[in-house]
């Protein structure tokens, strides 16, 4: 086939898809379905906000699927669901696109700079790309409210945000604490623990043993082990465990401490004597050699005197290393509660920007993890180690590091300090909250979630940085400190008409203290932007300023989706907000979505080029397919898939194209004006044709299951049943009933015109939140309306199942469509039928003979005998004269086909050929029923006397002029055909 011809169907495809976006935005469908009456209220949906810092990727387009299709359906369910879009603006991804456009290296360039210029900078880059959102997220056919958006950085979102800030401040659960954070040394700032969970990535490191000399014992050493090399000039003490046994050991005149344990991974080659054994009590208060001076010789340095020396410690453990564990409490938590617990000297080397300080002579002005090259700096320190006879061991050691998620810089731990929101205050209330909330899939209530919630740790929510809310705590150097709730409270205060509460601005604004009369002055920090994107249930209505009711009216709401990396983060912070704030959950019901990857199973990469282009994807096989596949993929159970463009190619044929023809079929014979199935009175329950009875109880059954997964937010249980029930409307009950449509029985032919009918217009609504592409189109199509004139739209329609009373359960609903006995009868029957015809194609197949030629009979084993209605379909569909049911009790179920030829069967054979042959050749000439050709064939001599006695049959069935031997002048192209028949060829042409 030609390349043009080859397209056009998936072209045409695109297009009459743009022609639906066109029709609803000519007739404003989406304004309508908000607008029309809503008998059962308000179904809240709370859109998660994303940033605008890239075009939008498969994952954003699988969540869009999700707050697509829930909503739409709920409109359909009869309630009013309103879809206000939103826009994530501050925080490390826009700071770090400006940093990288301004070529910064570092937070003092950026002050050097100014914050108001950066901040500026940081507002104009929020919407680079909305556009490209706008465009994809409308292509894709989801409806949100995206010119009514909310922004984090607006005036009346940060607002709220500082309510909410001050409530919880109110109930004592804000606090500032000195504490082992993550803190990204680029950035300079501290992290959360949801932040540093995202980060982990295997790298390689390097590990050391050093030698620690026992003052009291000259040449007896201890031995710790580390991965941070670079800590070791913070050591201010060495941790035993109690209950480990040590042991001292002697190695060519030198002599080790080490645990019992791991004495064989220490020295693998076994080549020591065992001197001492200890237990841990013994170790505990002797003194060793600190390996550097920096700090140990300065005087001023606060319990110096408890520096150096051996602590017992219950995180010890053998898994790994000596036994012994190198102490340095400014970098790591253990470290420090030990350090806090035993007043031990703190010595923090390097600053927030990872920088070596002055006094750390050796190493001074080094970046303690180098992003080009992470070890570099610890080799530096092993050197010194090694020069300074204090080395004992060293090698590469690989294992999970977490990086900045922003800026992949490898993070440290260190001790810095930070505001909390007190979680651990709360955490009954919101394991509590929690029970009552619906995921889908389930299990990631008591698994991902639960478990995150279990663990949850009180939430670092101050940053050290510019772009982002900032917190309202202003203060006096007489310790007197005053949150500010409200941008009106800073006015009254200050009295200054405030438009921007940026940090840029609002340092600038002071007031006097109330209890010395000094400058109450802002505090530096900002606050994490995670702090925002919970506060949207209320932010984004500028709560409680404005829309009171209608907020409390509207929390919590009832759905909200996001993909699986969310319940550590947006699911949790919201639910930790909302607990905090109101004492009750967020969200009653949540979908998590999984992560799209390459058809390879490797992460989607730009710069590999790995993946095809959403858009290209949609313009060349039409959202609907995208969507049909996404929708029925396991990547909305929150698992992950491999994308596959030959799938998406599938489910286009599978979900669209195989409807449309369906469709056309259907519009061939009701016409364009569908005056007979539109004009017929007969109740399609009526008709007592088996297929259309057949067709109804699908119908209803499909209805049943995808309401009832919509119900459950299981969308692949929801969507996989209609492309089942689309192959079988096209392969059984199309297939069987096209000769009805044909038929002269009128009565017959109106009566599957009406089931077709009214299966495709009840099938496009249950399409409808799916595929709302094909779903418009059929409808409109089937009820007769067009897009230019009319402003009526399935997706303005009542869906095919409501519950007998308002917001009743989804079992109400199961009974609706109930089956009776009467039913179960026809759909077990119809089942043995196809089975019947799936054996006898089958041994069709085995022996070659095609279904074109007739055969005389068949017998069915090992089933129940069906009646004439049920065999006249099987006789059809096999092109068998006779069928007849024995042996009924055997143990399998076959069939057996009499396969002899008689000349009768040879002629009825051949005339089928022919006639098909003839068909295709009209088809390949462009050639309409309505024009009259004249068929010539040449045959050998022997078919001679069979083609005759046909002759006229065929006539008449293709409908020709003549059929007569001979060869149609060649004209217009017009080809011939050669017909294999029984070892003979014959060919035929066409003459119009
Ligand atoms: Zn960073
Ligand atoms: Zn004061």
């Amino acid at each position: 086939m030609p390349e043009e011809q080859k397209k056009s169907p998936i072209e045409s495809v695109s297009q009459r898809e743009e022609t639906v976006l066109k029709f609803w935005d000519r007739a404003d469908i989406f304004n309508k379905t908000l607008q029309q009456s809503a008998p059962h209220g308000e179904y809240v949906f709370y859109d998660g906000p994303p940033f605008a810092t890239g075009t939008p990727h498969y994952g954003h387009i699988v969540s869009s699927l999700m707050k697509d299709v829930i909503p739409r359906y709920q409109t359909m369910r009869g309630y009013h669901v309103e879809r206000k879009w939103g826009w994530d603006c501050h925080g490390l991804p826009i700071e770090n696109i400006v940093e990288k456009e301004l070529g910064t290296k570092n937070k003092k360039e950026i002050e050097d700079l100014g914050i108001t210029q950066f901040n500026s900078l940081c507002r104009s880059r929020v919407s680079t790309y909305v556009d490209d959102w706008k465009k994809i997220i409308k292509r894709l056919g989801r409806w949100a409210d995206m010119d009514h958006a909310y922004k984090t950085m607006d005036l009346n979102f940060m607002d709220s945000v500082w309510w909410a800030f001050k409530r919880l401040w109110d109930q004592g659960l804000i606090y500032k604490d000195y504490r082992s954070m993550h803190i990204c040394p680029r950035c300079e700032t501290t992290l959360s623990q949801s932040e540093v969970a995202e980060g982990y990535r295997d790298i390689k490191d390097l590990s050391v043993i050093a030698k620690f000399e026992l003052i009291d014992e000259a040449g007896t050493y201890i031995l710790a082990w580390t991965t941070t090399p670079w800590t070791l000039i913070a050591n201010v003490a060495l941790a035993i465990g109690l209950e480990i046994k040590y042991v001292k050991v002697e190695v060519d005149d030198a002599f080790y401490i080490v645990a019992q344990e791991l004495l064989d991974q220490v020295f693998p080659d076994g080549n020591y004597q065992i001197v001492t054994e200890y237990q841990g009590t013994d170790l505990v208060g002797r003194v060793y050699k600190p390996l550097f001076n920096y700090y140990s010789e300065d005087k001023s340095l606060q319990n110096r005197e408890r520096g150096w020396k051996i602590y017992a410690a219950d995180f010890v453990t053998t898994t790994e290393g000596t036994g012994i564990v190198h102490i340095a409490p400014a970098f790591g938590e253990d470290d420090m509660d030990l350090g806090k617990k035993n007043n031990l000297p703190f010595i923090q080397h390097i600053g927030l920007d990872g920088v070596f300080k002055p006094e750390v002579k050796d190493f001074s002005g080094l970046q303690v993890k180098p992003v080009a090259d992470h070890s570099s700096t610890d080799v530096e320190i092993i050197k010194y180690l090694a020069a300074h006879g204090t080395l004992f061991y060293k090698a590469k050691y690989e294992h999970s590091y977490p990086h900045c998620w922003r800026c992949d810089t490898p993070l440290i731990n260190y001790a810095t300090s930070s505001w909390f929101v007190g979680v651990s205050k709360i955490k009954e209330q919101l394991l509590k909250s929690a029970k009552n909330i619906n995921w889908s899939p389930a299990y990631i209530k008591e698994g991902r979630f639960g478990n995150w919630l279990n663990g949850a740790r009180d939430w670092s929510i101050s940053r050290q940085r510019f772009w982002a809310s900032a917190i309202p705590i202003w203060q006096c150097s007489c310790g007197e400190q005053k949150v500010i709730g409200s941008v009106a409270e800073l006015e009254k205060l200050t009295a200054t008409k405030i438009t921007d509460i940026h940090k840029d601005k609002v340092d600038l604004l002071t007031f006097k203290c109330d209890k010395c009369g000094g400058e109450m002055k802002r505090i530096s920090d900002v606050l994490d932007c995670w702090f925002e994107s919970a506060s949207m249930p209320f932010a984004q209505l500028h709560y409680p300023t404005e829309n009171k009711a209608k907020f409390e009216h509207n929390f919590p709401a009832q759905f909200i989706a996001e993909g699986i990396d969310q319940t550590r983060t947006w699911f949790y912070y919201l639910h930790v907000m909302a607990v905090g704030l109101f004492k009750k959950r967020a969200f009653s019901n949540v979908m998590a979505n999984g992560i799209v990857l390459a058809l390879d199973g490797k992460k989607m990469s730009k710069r590999l080029q790995n993946y095809p282009d959403p858009s290209l994807i949609i313009e060349k096989y039409g959202s609907d397919a995208l969507r049909a596949y996404l929708l029925s993929s396991p990547v909305m159970q929150a698992e992950n898939l491999n994308f596959s463009e030959k799938d998406v190619q599938e489910s286009l044929r599978k979900n669209v194209m195989i409807l449309w023809n369906i469709y056309k079929f259907y519009q061939m014979f009701a016409g364009e004006n569908p005056a007979s199935a539109t004009n017929l009175k007969a109740n399609n329950t009526e008709s007592k044709n088996i297929l259309d009875r057949w067709i109804i109880i699908k119908l209803n059954l499909l209805i049943n299951q995808t309401t009832s997964a919509l119900e459950a937010y299981n969308l692949p249980k929801a969507i996989r049943p209609i492309t089942e029930f689309i192959d079988e409307l096209s392969t059984w009950y199309l297939r069987r009933s096209r000769d009805r449509f044909k038929s002269d029985n009128l009565v017959d032919r109106d009566l599957a015109l009406a089931t077709t009918k009214r299966v495709l217009i009840t099938l496009a609504k249950l399409m409808a939140p799916f595929t709302p592409f094909i779903a418009e189109s059929l409808w409109q199509k089937v009820k007769g309306f067009n897009f230019t004139n009319d402003d009526r739209s399935v997706h303005l329609e009542t869906w095919p199942l409501q519950p007998s009373k308002a917001k009743s359960l989804v079992q109400q609903a199961f009974k609706i469509f109930g089956l009776g006995r009467e039913d179960q009868k026809i759909l077990n029957n119809m089942s043995s039928v196809r089975r019947i015809v799936e054996l006898g194609l089958a041994q069709r197949d085995a022996v070659g003979i095609k279904t074109r030629q007739m055969l005389a009979s068949i017998k069915v084993r090992g089933m129940a005998i069906l009646d004439s209605k049920y065999v006249d379909l099987i006789t059809a569909e096999l092109n068998i004269q006779t069928l007849s049911f024995t042996d009924l009790l055997a143990e399998k179920s076959s069939v057996e086909l009499d396969t002899v030829l008689s000349p009768e069967l040879k002629r009825q054979g051949l005339k089928r050929e022919l006639i098909r042959s003839i068909n295709l050749l009209r088809k390949e000439n462009g050639l309409t029923l309505q024009d009259r050709v004249t068929v010539y064939y040449q045959a050998p001599a022997q078919l001679d006397q069979a083609l005759k006695t046909i002759a006229p049959e065929i006539i008449s069935d293709t409908l020709a002029l003549d059929f007569i031997a001979g060869i149609a002048l060649s004209q217009n192209g017009q080809t011939k055909k050669e017909i294999k028949f029984a070892g003979q060829v014959i060919t035929v042409s066409l003459q119009k």
